[in-house]
Formats: structure tokens, C-alpha cells, sequence
């Protein structure tokens, strides 16, 4: 039986206090934890949680080895920019991925103070979404900050790089994953493989994680929504820019975000949130290899959807930001319904792939929830067999998962097309709608998945471990 493990004499993260192993624990303890953990996926949901495994299970595995496996095989520069609420801020410094945007200059991000809302037809400033109290400060600290995804990633990917025990493999689209007693194993479309003793399936809302191993029964599915994206160049707008720092402005045919993306405000991000039926998407995608034309087509016929819903807004940047020949993608939105199995015996469903919602700027803070609390509890489950930090895992966060997908679902309602009456009424309502949610959205951010209390393993855990122990 292996026995090189080291047990820090007193482990102070999260307040927890572990007693000096007996011989019994420490023989245990190798035989549970896993040493070679396989990450399928290298977006925020797999590299938030490499990063935290390593903190939390080095200081026990110390021969931990962790392989994030990556279907692209260079970054993407599709995909726009993200919104950080106050909670994904917090987590995204604690793992030291804030000090690296910081360092990128302007391209590291905006602060946004509050998202203001408005109503395309009026021009009225309908309420504000903020990200600072009465007194102007962050929530624990933190406002929102919008950045380009691609540069996010860069960051992160910079912190695993001088994280010793992890790496990222790029090239390599999981096809299929199973597992016998002892091990995982990964398949990839280049036909290699891998295997691990524990997979965390991070690949997103189409994880193939979920449909082809975890949950098959639970495929995404198109929301009715999609995304109409571009950045422009700030000073190619003439009309005064009539928000701060970002706006969503409203009307009856879907919402136009529009945010400046970069800390010297040199550009800004226009994401139209809009229904588009599913037999339009195939016309409209811009892919590889398609040729020029098609492509052109497409651009055109995106910017004339454009002008057609926001061409006659009463802000004037607006009109012009919509009318003016810009590279449009559409980007079709998907979720994953409740209910999907989240884990086999040896590998978890962690953040889109487990429960894709409609994005409501939080997303990216449960799939950082995601990978902090489950390093925690596996770090405190280590002593026993992967499906009981699993379970623990799920009893924890199934619940506010649900009840975050119905929120999104009622929100994301709001942006489908209407007609004039029940238009007015929603700029009516909105105003009312974001004054009485804002202390759950602000107890919301206030959330620390560090500190949270992370049940003790059951009494009698170690015993069912102790009954085991013959199979190793
Ligand atoms: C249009 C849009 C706008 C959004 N805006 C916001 C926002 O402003 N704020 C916010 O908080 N959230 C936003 N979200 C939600 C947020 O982007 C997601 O919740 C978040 O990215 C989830 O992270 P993830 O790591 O689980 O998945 P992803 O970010 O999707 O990462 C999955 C990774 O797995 C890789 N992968 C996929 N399949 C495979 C495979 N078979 N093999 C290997 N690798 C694979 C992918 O290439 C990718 O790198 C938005 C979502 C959409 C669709």
C-alpha cells in the first residue's frame, strides 16, 4: 500500500482543523484520494477547478496530478465578453486569476459600477442593477467587471501554468468516457486516450461528458434566444454614449446590451439579447471553411435584424450603433433542464454541463461556486469513496441550482418578442421587478463558497472506508 502522504499538522482554509492521521487514516487516505484527476474542458468552470483542487488537495495528495484536456487547439477569439458579478470577482482573485487581468492593462477589463437600464423606444432610464452599496463600495469588496472572454482565458491559463501539478492538453475532443473499479478512462476523437481516477466533466452546456457518459438522457436544448453580437470601436460613434459603464436597453423586441469592454473605454460590446427562431440558425451561423460570400450574406442579413429591431430607438448612439456595417455573429443560446444525473462513480458534471441556464450575468459565479465547493468537499471527504464527496457535493447545491434556473427562465422570458401593450407593461413593471429583487441580489453576492460549512463526513464514514479497505 502506497503511504507517501504528508498531513499538514493543522490546515487553517475554510477554518477547518484536522487532527494528526493514524497509521490507519494515512494508508486510507492514499487509497481514496484521487492522485490523477482528469478535467475535460479548459473553460471557467474546468480551470477554476484545477486551480482550486490544487489548493485544496495538495496539502494531503501531494503527488497530486491534474490533466485539463481541451478540444480547441488554440484559444478562441469568438464569443465576446462576459460580465463578473461581485462573487466571480471574489473567487477569480482568491485563485489569483484578478492579479493577471490586472496586469493586462486596459485589455483586462472594465469595472462596472451598475448595469443602467433603459427603454429603447423612450430614451427613459428605467432603474439600475448595481454593483456597489449606499455608500459607493463593491459587494465584500468587489463591483462588476466586463471583459473580453478570450482574455479571460488568457489569465487563467497563465495561473495554470505556474501551478506545478496541472496541465492543459489542447487538441483533444472527449468522443466517449468510461470507467470500471478502479479507473476512468477518456476517449478522444484523435483516438487517444486517457485514464485518471476521477473525470470532472466541465465541457459545457453540449458536455459530451453528460450526454455520452453521465446523463445521456439530458441533451441541451435551443432556449428560443439567441445572442446577436459585435464590438465596435468607441470613437467610431459620433452620438453621445448615454451609460457609464454598461446598459441594457429595452424594448419589445428583445434587449440590446451594450458595455464598454476594456478599462480605457476604447470599445465597446453590443450583444442583442432577441428570439430568433430554431430553423433560422443553420442559415445564420458563420463556421470554418465557409466561404466568402455565405458569409457575407449572413453578416447582412444579421445587421438588417439588427436595424430592424433597434433602427428606431429613441437613444441616438443606439441607431447608430445598429445601423453602422459591423461583424454581427449570432450566438444561440442552450440550456440543460433540471434533473440530469450529475455523476457515475468516478466522474461529476461541474458548471455549464451540469446545469446550463439562461445567462443572467451569474453563470459564470456557479460554475466558480462549483469547483470551489467541490474541492472543499472532496478535499474533507478525502477519506472516503468518490460517490460519498459526490453525493455530499450534490445535496449542497442542487437545490440553489433549481431555484437559479427558474429565476433565469422568468428573467430570460422578458426578452422575447411582444406586442405594444405588453411591451409598455414590461417597462412599466421592470422598474418595480429590479427594486424588489435587489436584497436577494445582494445577499446573492454576498455568497462565499469559501466559507460556507461543509458537512462533516458522516458518523461512521470512516467505517464504511475501514470495510473497504481489503480492495485495495
Ligand atoms: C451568449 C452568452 C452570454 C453569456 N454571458 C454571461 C455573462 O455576461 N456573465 C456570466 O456570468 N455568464 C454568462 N454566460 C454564461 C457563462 O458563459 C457560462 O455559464 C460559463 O462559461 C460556464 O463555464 P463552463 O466552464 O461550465 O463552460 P464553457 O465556458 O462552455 O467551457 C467549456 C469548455 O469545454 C470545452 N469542450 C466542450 N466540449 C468538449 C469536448 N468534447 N472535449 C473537450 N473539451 C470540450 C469547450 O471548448 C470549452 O473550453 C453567458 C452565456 C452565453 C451563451
Amino acid at each position: 500500500m502506497d503511504l507517501q502522504y504528508e498531513f499538514p499538522p493543522q490546515h487553517q482554509a475554510g477554518k477547518e482543523c484536522y487532527n494528526f492521521p493514524t497509521e490507519i487514516e494515512r494508508s486510507l487516505t492514499s487509497v481514496f484520494a484521487p492522485r490523477n484527476i482528469l478535467v475535460v474542458g479548459a473553460g471557467i468552470a474546468g480551470i477554476s477547478c484545477a486551480l482550486s483542487l490544487a489548493k485544496e488537495l495538495t496539502p494531503f495528495v501531494p503527488d497530486l496530478q491534474i490533466t485539463i484536456f481541451e478540444r480547441h487547439d488554440i484559444l478562441s477569439t469568438s464569443g465576446g465578453a462576459i460580465n463578473l458579478t461581485p462573487v466571480a470577482q471574489r473567487h477569480l482573485d482568491r485563485l489569483g486569476v484578478l492579479a493577471e487581468l490586472d496586469k493586462m492593462g486596459t485589455e483586462g477589463g472594465t469595472d462596472v459600477e451598475a448595469i443602467e437600464l433603459f427603454s429603447s423606444r423612450s430614451g427613459r432610464q428605467l432603474g439600475s442593477i448595481d454593483f456597489t452599496d449606499h455608500h459607493g463600495n463593491g459587494f465584500g469588496g468587489y463591483k462588476g467587471r466586463r471583459v473580453m472572454r478570450i482574455i479571460l482565458s488568457v489569465a487563467m491559463i497563465a495561473v495554470v501554468e505556474r501551478t506545478k501539478n496541472i496541465r492543459i492538453v489542447f487538441g483533444k475532443k472527449l468522443i466517449r468516457g468510461e470507467e470500471t473499479e478502479d479507473h476512468a478512462l477518456l476517449h478522444f476523437h484523435d483516438g487517444t486516450s486517457a485514464t485518471g481516477d476521477l473525470v470532472l466533466g466541465c465541457d459545457g452546456v453540449h458536455s459530451a461528458t453528460r450526454s455520452r457518459w453521465v446523463s445521456p438522457e439530458h441533451p441541451s436544448e435551443y432556449t428560443g434566444i439567441s445572442f446577436l453580437q459585435t464590438v465596435i470601436d468607441t470613437r467610431s460613434i459620433q452620438s453621445p454614449i448615454h451609460f457609464h459603464s454598461t446598459s441594457m436597453n429595452i424594448s419589445r423586441h428583445g434587449s440590446l446590451l451594450a458595455s464598454y469592454c476594456d478599462r480605457e473605454h476604447d470599445q465597446i460590446f453590443l450583444a442583442a439579447i432577441v428570439q430568433f427562431p430554431e430553423s433560422n440558425l443553420p442559415h445564420c451561423k458563420i463556421e470554418n471553411g465557409q466561404d466568402w460570400v455565405t458569409q457575407h450574406r449572413i453578416k447582412n442579413s444579421l445587421q438588417e435584424e439588427m436595424q430592424s429591431r433597434f433602427g428606431k430607438s429613441a437613444i441616438p448612439c443606439i441607431r447608430e450603433m445598429t445601423s453602422k456595417p459591423a461583424d454581427w455573429m449570432l450566438y444561440p443560446v442552450y440550456q440543460v433542464r433540471p434533473g440530469a444525473r450529475w455523476h457515475t462513480d468516478r466522474a461529476l458534471l461541474l458548471g455549464d454541463a451540469a446545469h446550463a441556464m439562461p445567462p443572467r450575468d451569474e453563470s459564470a459565479a456557479y460554475a466558480l461556486d462549483d469547483s470551489i465547493l467541490f474541492s472543499r468537499i472532496l478535499a474533507k471527504h478525502r477519506h472516503e469513496p468518490l460517490p460519498v464527496a459526490f453525493k455530499a457535493y450534490e445535496d449542497l447545491r442542487r437545490k440553489t441550482v433549481n431555484s437559479a434556473f427558474k429565476a433565469s427562465r422568468r428573467m430570460w422570458e422578458k426578452n422575447r418578442d411582444m406586442g405594444y401593450l405588453e411591451g409598455r407593461l414590461k417597462e412599466w413593471t421592470l422598474p418595480l421587478y429590479i427594486r424588489n429583487h435587489r436584497e436577494e441580489r445582494e445577499a446573492a453576492w454576498e455568497f462565499d463558497a469559501t466559507q460556507i460549512t461543509i458537512p462533516m463526513p458522516a458518523e461512521g464514514g470512516s467505517l464504511y472506508s475501514y470495510g473497504n479497505s481489503d480492495c485495495s
